[in-house]
């Protein structure tokens, strides 16, 4: 198992520790006042909390199992929602608690993230998948104005952006370049797709992660060998599982796509591979 995984289960021991310790200190306070209501009340109030204390044992040990297994477990993909909103600003601030930098847990959300919704992904036609790549991942030195039309690229091969607008025609998906959180916002309501492969650092990852759900959103952690927001650049081969688990194809499935085509009549023929 892998360090972000790791650190998500060790992450998540800590808050059911801490959210048992709280629920008990919630039950033992007002013990003594609860009990001259009726002589009941401290054991309803009681259960009520290890029932509510249980749901969420149980919800968290559902997405543990999953994340620990590779697949889905039962209902693990529709834990998703409680994992980003309420799971993961915990393993924030615990992290913070003991250390542990930001990146790192971002790192594991982004991990487990991408895993839970591999777990039980449904194919998608290549047009409703959109591959949203930052907009350092462009040459320093390239004057071309890609943000508004990624098309406007001369496919110098300077930069990645001529292999990602390639791949996109030959498969039929679209693609677009982002500079943050409200371009890309733009971006998705324009082009309304039903996924995103999401290329980014760890905290534009997370934020369009956590901005985007329901929609899923496979994130790919960029690199950074000239430090951040300039000259970044991506392992290709991730970007192109993903997109391929998204569309139901594996990775073979590209070489039968002999010369590239246009988006209309990729569309037909990735659908027929
Ligand atoms: S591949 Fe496109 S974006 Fe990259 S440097 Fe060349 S023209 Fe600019």
């Amino acid at each position: 198992m892998g360090q972000p995984k790791r650190l998500f289960i060790t992450l998540t021991f800590m808050s059911i520790t801490i959210l048992a310790i709280l629920f008990f200190l919630v039950w033992f306070i007002p013990f003594v006042g609860l009990k001259t209501i009726s002589p009941f009340m401290p054991l309803i109030f009681g259960s009520l909390l290890v029932l509510f204390f249980m749901v969420i044992l149980f919800g968290t040990s559902v997405i543990i199992i999953a994340v620990w297994r590779g697949k889905d477990f039962g209902f693990s993909y529709h834990l998703r929602g409680a994992f980003i909103k309420i799971l993961f600003p915990i393993m924030i601030f615990l992290g913070k608690l003991v250390g542990i930098p930001r990146e790192k847990v971002q790192q594991s959300f982004i991990e487990v993230n991408n895993q839970l919704i591999r777990s039980k992904i449904k194919p998608f036609p290549p047009e409703k998948l959109l591959l949203l790549l930052p907009h350092c991942i462009q040459n320093f030195d390239c004057k071309v104005k890609i943000t508004g039309n990624i098309y406007n690229c001369k496919r110098c091969g300077k930069c990645k952006i001529k292999d990602f607008i390639e791949f996109a025609e030959t498969i039929g998906i679209h693609v677009a370049v982002a500079t943050g959180g409200t371009l890309a916002r733009r971006i998705i309501v324009e082009k309304r797709p039903k996924a995103i492969v999401a290329v980014a650092c760890e905290y534009d990852l997370t934020t369009g992660i956590q901005d985007s759900y329901p929609l899923p959103v496979l994130g790919i952690l960029n690199e950074r060998p000239f430090g951040p927001c300039i000259n970044t650049t991506v392992d290709v081969k991730k970007v192109k599982e993903a997109i391929f688990d998204f569309l139901g194809k594996s990775m073979d499935d590209i070489d039968k796509l002999k010369t590239p085509v246009y988006i209309k009549s990729k569309v037909k023929k990735i659908s027929n591979l």
